[in-house]
């Protein structure tokens, strides 16, 4: 396709979203009206019923799958000679706390060019803008230029625990050349950030024993307190510059494959601002500049999430209690087998003398990455330059954790990430909202990806 006619037809696909934007809020509307909120299971058969039915409208056929958890929405269009994946979710985090929110959460509301309601950003504004994307592609096409599959789950917010089930059950229909993953955002600067990997995730919870039943602390001369125990062990996780010192946590890490360090130099980074907002003087062991970004985006990391035991409401109470624990996250990257980082985390707790500590794993899944010239993340970069007049930025792995190895390691999938939220969406939180003007955009920006990876305009050179 040549270069004035890709101009062309980004320009009807502008030009029919623009007239079509009050349709897409008003399906915004009907799914933000479902509080699907996957904690509560409640209305979940519901928001998918209502997904199911708008890929059906768009001519999808359409599966609902359940692997023993709440039901995923399978949608499958064929089409030309390539297949792209599409992974949304449908649920919700918790409204709560109510009161904080300036509208109700289930009702869409419009102020001041923003959409305030839960699930416009996190996740439903993005199925949407998907949506929106297909119906745009027909109308100026008059076809959609490649087979397309929908993976829409129902328990993201929750973990995902029977997507790999689901995954596994399904590897046929999901099958694909490349993928677009559930999120992304635009930053401070204007610019998409594109999400082309998420570490991986060990979460774990640690107790120790104390006496059989709490006790008046007159007895601590001759009585042990977990809580000791409990913070001796706390620091022998780490050392004071914030390095892990379980044996081997950082051996064998090869980095991703290819010249990350000329992507963290490309990313936005307003240091000086994030440690005013917080309140700090210096992050972690004086960390700066692209050695943060380092330990952001390529290291792994591990953190107490929480510590508790004895007496910490309000005035005093002298006690020494029976039990203590701590939840401890551990976030993974690509090379670290979250089964050894487990064995290695209990050989050395056990060394330390703490064989006997109850260790509960709520949480454990590897890393996943896909490389910058794949593809399909060429073709949404391309797209994101025309659409948003700026380079995105690529953000090598997340800081954060997502189960993106279920796509791109377990189905082979390389998957980029963008989507319609913003630095300021609020998510998980009240007053969550999306910018009309990103809504539109990212409909645009999906729209786009699909045509340049549809004719080989994200080929490797
Ligand atoms: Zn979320």
């Amino acid at each position: 396709m040549e270069a004035e006619s890709i101009k062309q037809v980004a320009e009807g696909i502008r030009s029919f979203l623009k007239d079509n934007f009050d349709r897409y809020v008003r399906i915004l509307s009907d799914l933000v009206a479902i509080p699907s909120v996957s904690a509560k299971g409640e209305h979940m058969d519901e928001c998918a019923r209502l997904v199911a039915d708008l890929l059906a409208e768009r001519g999808f056929k359409v599966k609902i799958a359940r692997a023993g958890g709440h039901p995923a929405v399978l949608g499958e269009l064929e089409s030309g000679e390539k297949a792209i994946l599409i992974y949304n979710h449908y649920d919700v985090q918790p409204p709560e706390p109510l009161e904080a929110w300036k509208h109700d959460p289930f009702k869409l509301t419009a102020e001041d060019g923003r959409l305030f309601g839960r699930g416009t950003a996190d996740n439903k504004g993005n199925i949407v803008a998907r949506l929106a994307a297909i119906d745009a592609l027909k109308h100026v096409l008059g076809e959609v230029p490649l087979a397309v599959k929908f993976l829409v789950e129902g328990e993201e917010e929750i973990g995902s625990p029977t997507l790999p089930k689901l995954v596994e059950e399904n590897r046929e229909v999901l099958k694909a050349d490349g993928g677009i993953w559930e999120t992304g955002y635009v930053g401070r600067r204007g610019e998409l950030r594109i999400y082309l990997g998420f570490k991986g995730m060990l979460y774990v919870e640690l107790t120790v024993k104390g006496p059989s039943r709490d006790i008046h602390s007159g007895y601590a001369p001759i009585v042990p307190n977990p809580i000791w125990r409990l913070a001796r062990l706390a620091c022998t996780l780490k050392d004071p510059e914030g390095r892990v010192l379980i044996p081997g946590f950082y051996e064998g890490l090869t980095g991703l494959g290819y010249d990350v360090e000329a992507l963290l130099k490309e990313l936005p980074f307003d240091e000086e601002a994030l440690k005013e907002e917080l309140g700090l003087e210096e992050f972690v062991g004086g960390l700066t500049g692209l050695e943060a970004l380092r330990q952001l985006h390529l290291m792994p990391s591990l953190n107490i999430s929480g510590i508790y035991g004895g007496y910490t409401g309000r005035g005093g109470k002298t006690v020494i209690p029976s039990e203590a624990g701590m939840k401890i996250d551990i976030r993974l990257v690509p090379d670290q087998d979250p089964d050894e980082v487990l064995e290695a985390l209990r050989a050395y707790l056990a060394e330390k003398g703490f064989g006997d500590v109850k260790l509960t794993v709520h949480s454990k899944y590897p890393a996943g990455f896909t490389k910058p010239d794949e593809e399909v993340v060429r073709a949404s970069v391309r797209a994101a330059e025309l659409v948003y007049g700026i380079k995105p930025a690529l953000v090598p792995l997340s800081a954060g954790s997502g189960p993106m190895y279920l796509f791109t390691g377990v189905l082979g999938v390389p998957m980029t990430g963008a989507g319609v939220g913003y630095y300021g969406s609020r998510v998980h939180a009240p007053d969550e909202n999306i910018r009309e003007a990103d809504f539109l955009k990212g409909m645009e920006h999906v729209a786009l990806t699909l045509l340049m990876f549809s004719r080989g305009r994200g080929a490797k050179h």
